[in-house]
Parts: C-alpha cells; structure tokens; sequence
C-alpha cells in the first residue's frame, strides 16, 4: 500500500560549495581534504551526535603498510594519526602477517580530533539529521534534503560526496547500486564490544607457550610477544566450547589488544542475513548481536586465558555494517586488479589490505592475499551516469569481492581525502568532478605527503 505526501515548501537551511554526506573515516577526510585551502565553503553531515564512524567503536585500522611492510597509507590519514598520537590515543603502526598492519586508536579522542579538524578547517558541522532526499536538475546533483528535529530542510551544494557507508545520496539520487555477492549474500554485521580486567599477559603466554593448543590463523607466534596484538584463531577453543553447547556465531576467536593494558576489543558476533539499508533487518540484528554478547562472555570466560575474571565495560553505541550498497561508478574495481595489482593511470590511492570476505552464512572467512599494494582509480569515486556527486569510501565503485579489501579505514580515509580534493580541484577549474584533470588531483594529493606507488 502507498499514500501520496503532499508536496510543500521547505526552508534551505544553507547553500555551501561542497557538501559531505556521513562523518565517518571516508566523510570526515573528505571534508577536510576540501576545505583545507580555506577556498571553498564545506559542510558536513551526521546523523550521529559524533563524528568518526566505525573509527569510535574499538577496531584496530588495518594496512597503514602494505604487504612489503612499507608505509603506503600517508597523507592526511597519517597526519590525523600523528594528531591522535601526540594525546597517547593511537599506537603505532605495527605489522601483522594477516592484517599487514594494525593501529589502534582510542574512540573517544578520535571524536574530538575529527571535531577539532573540521573546526581548524572551517568545515561547518551538523549533527542529528539524516540525508533522505536529494535535489536535482536533471542528472545533477544540486543539494540533499535532511530530516531533523526540525523537520524537512534543504541544504544546496555545488558537488556532494556520499560517504554514508551506504551509498544514502547515491541511491536517492538514482544511480545504480548493488548489495552483495551473486545471492545479494552481505558481510554480516558485529556489534563491537571491549571487555576490561582482562589478564592478557596470560592470554600472550598461552598462545605463545602452547601453539598446538591455542591456534592462529597464519600468525607467527613471535607476533604476540608484542605489548599490541590481534588475535585470530583460537579455533580449537570455538569446537570445544560448542561441544559444551555454546552456540558461537563465528569460527575464529577475534581479540584485539587496547590501549589499557587490561584491555581487550571482542570481535566476534556476527548477525548473517542483515540488510542495514532496511531498518527491520537492522533491528533484528541489534537484538540479535546483544544476545550473541552473553554467550561470548561465557565462552570467553570458560575457553579463553586470562578472561576468567573478566568484564564487560563498554558496547559500541551501534553494530557496525561490513557491507551493504556499493555504487555502480565510471569504473567498477574487482578483485582481479587488486590480486593481478593493476596499475592505472587516474590511481588517486593505493591500498594494500587483502580480499577479506567475511562469510554472509556466518562462520568463516575467505582471505585472498596480494604480493604487493594496488591501486585504486579515481573513476570508482564517480557515478557512472549523475553528475555533481562523488561517492568515497565502503560504498565505491567496487564488487563485492573487492569491497572486502577497499573497506578498510585506512584506505576508506585514503578514499576520501582523494574524493575532498576532487572536488575542491574541480570548483577551482569550474569543471564537473567527473571533468576534473585527475593529474592535477594527484599532483594536489602528492603535494599533501600522500602515497601514489
Ligand atoms: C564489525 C566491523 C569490523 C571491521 N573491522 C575493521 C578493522 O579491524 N579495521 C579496519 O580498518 N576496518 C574494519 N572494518 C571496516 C571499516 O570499519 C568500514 O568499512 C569503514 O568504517 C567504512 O568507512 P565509511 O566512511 O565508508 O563508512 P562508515 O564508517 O560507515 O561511516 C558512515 C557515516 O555516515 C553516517 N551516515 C550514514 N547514513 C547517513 C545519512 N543518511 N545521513 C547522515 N549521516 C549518515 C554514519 O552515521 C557514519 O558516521 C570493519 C567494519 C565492521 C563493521
């Protein structure tokens, strides 16, 4: 059933250059990247009451190097990781033969980083209001709608980057998305959550001590002599705690060390079968990943060293999406490019984290690893038909294999640094972003430390 809502004014609440959808590591980047020459007024839109995104909820950023072990990531990433670094809130870079290489960083001081950037930059900030709607004239872009407290408004922009994780903007906008594998099959969703109290030198001793009984997945245990370290394996632990009768949703026991010493980040429930762009399945899933929490606790607890005393402290305010739209752009980047490392002349970032599917059935997980980084084009950032719009980050133009590589946040930061200076290269020009000379862009991203191979 349908009913007609009336047409009716609507107060436009501003009218900026480049406007950005989604304060998360792809948004905030890119709105720094936009406004940072102080020529162009910037906005910034979150429906949360913070900005950083998945970056708050606990996880480690994965592949700041590559698979040789140097930096590939730089640029404004790094520089907001040197920021959070000088307040003892990020660590190191630290190589890891999974993940090439983690970083953990503490949620509430990137909080008040992207806030005190997007101050520095003068990017005009607002929070509590969702992107629902989009303006057009014709195929362009030419602002969004939002609905707040205040109801409906309208903000008019000269060029939009989506970087709503879910493609919002884009698919309101009427460009092509896909959700999934061949089935529409999703990486399923986890609710983040840290436990404290946590004895983890006895965790480090029990699997560096005795490896044929607490097993890693492709990890040297030398990695876990180090102060930070992830676990993934412990899958003995998972079949003996579901021969007790505990019903674990995911194969690997996931474990990630935080900066407390006590600390411990659990990434382990999965919610299969969650579509985060249609708010009953997401509800569903919420229900779901707190249920999940009691039972990991007790298996932790029972399975684990050094949970036996153990608690819960904090559960990440929502459950993250690994995967749900993704944009159908001028290029479409597959996994074959990143595994065969294609290299292509409008590459605005080059990344290095694997294919990482996390199965959408639940249980396991796929990893395709590459020899070296690859490159991604700037063509996936631009719908393949509307103009005036870039969309950056997990929702690219990328299939559902090369998703699970390019998701990442460092290359999602990466993403939209590249995006940002788009856009603000294209005003200059007066040209579309679609026109834009991408050799100028990558001259502007390499003039800001970034890596380009
Ligand atoms: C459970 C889980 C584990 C992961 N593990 C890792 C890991 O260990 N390391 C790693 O580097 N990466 C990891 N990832 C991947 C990574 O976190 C994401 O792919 C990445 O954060 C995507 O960044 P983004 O900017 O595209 O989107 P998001 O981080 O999703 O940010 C989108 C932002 O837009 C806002 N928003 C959305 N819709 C609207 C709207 N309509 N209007 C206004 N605002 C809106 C949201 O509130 C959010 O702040 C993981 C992801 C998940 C879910």
């Amino acid at each position: 059933m349908t009913i007609h809502e009336s047409a009716r004014d609507i107060n436009v609440r501003a009218s900026v250059d480049v406007l950005v959808v989604g304060g998360g590591p792809s948004g905030f980047m890119a709105a720094y990247a936009a406004a940072r020459k102080g020529n162009h007024k910037v906005m910034l839109l979150e429906s949360r009451g913070y900005l950083g995104g998945n970056l708050t909820i606990g996880l480690p950023i994965l592949a700041f190097l590559g698979p040789k072990g140097n930096q590939i990531i730089k640029g404004e990433p790094q520089k907001f990781i040197d920021r959070l670094k000088a307040r003892g809130a990020a660590t190191d870079h630290y190589p890891c033969k999974l993940h090439k290489s983690f970083t953990m960083v503490d949620g509430e001081e990137v909080k008040n980083v992207c806030a005190e950037m997007m101050e520095e930059a003068g990017v005009e900030v607002l929070m509590y209001v969702f992107c629902c709607g989009v303006l057009k004239d014709g195929d362009k872009v030419q602002g969004v709608i939002i609905e707040s407290k205040c109801g409906r408004e309208a903000i008019l922009a000269k060029t939009v980057i989506d970087c709503t994780g879910d493609g919002d903007v884009a698919f309101r906008a009427g460009v092509e998305c896909h959700k999934g594998d061949a089935e529409g099959g999703m990486q399923p969703p986890t609710l983040m959550y840290q436990m404290r109290g946590v004895d983890v030198q006895a965790l480090r001793d029990a699997i560096v001590q005795h490896p044929d009984v607490y097993d890693m997945d492709n990890m040297p245990h030398s990695q876990f002599t180090r102060r930070h370290f992830i676990t993934v394996g412990l899958r003995n632990q998972i079949l003996k705690a579901r021969e007790a009768g505990l019903d674990i949703p995911v194969s690997r026991t996931i474990l990630i060390t935080g900066l407390q010493p006590d600390e411990i980040w659990v990434n382990m429930v999965r919610v299969s079968g969650t579509d985060s762009t249609d708010p009953a399945s997401y509800t569903r899933c919420e229900i779901t990943a707190h249920k999940q929490i009691k039972v990991l606790n007790e298996y932790l607890r029972r399975f684990v060293p050094g949970f036996e005393n153990a608690h819960m402290e904090i559960v990440s305010p929502f459950t993250g999406i690994r995967e749900s739209r993704v944009i159908v752009g001028k290029y479409v980047l597959t996994a074959d490019d990143i595994v065969s490392m294609r290299k292509f002349d409008d590459a605005v970032v080059v990344a290095g984290y694997p294919v990482d599917i996390h199965h959408s059935k639940g249980g396991d997980c796929t990893m395709i690893f590459t020899e070296d980084a690859y490159d991604i084009p700037y063509r996936v950032l631009v719908p393949e038909k509307i103009e005036g719009l870039l969309v950056a980050g997990r929702c690219s133009s990328m299939t559902h294999e090369a998703m699970a590589g390019t998701r990442v946040m460092s290359t999602c930061m990466a993403l939209g640094e590249a995006a940002g200076s788009a856009a603000r290269i294209a005003l200059e020009d007066g040209v579309l972003p679609s026109q834009v000379d991408v050799q100028k862009v990558r001259t502007d991203l390499l003039e800001n430390g970034v890596y380009l191979g």
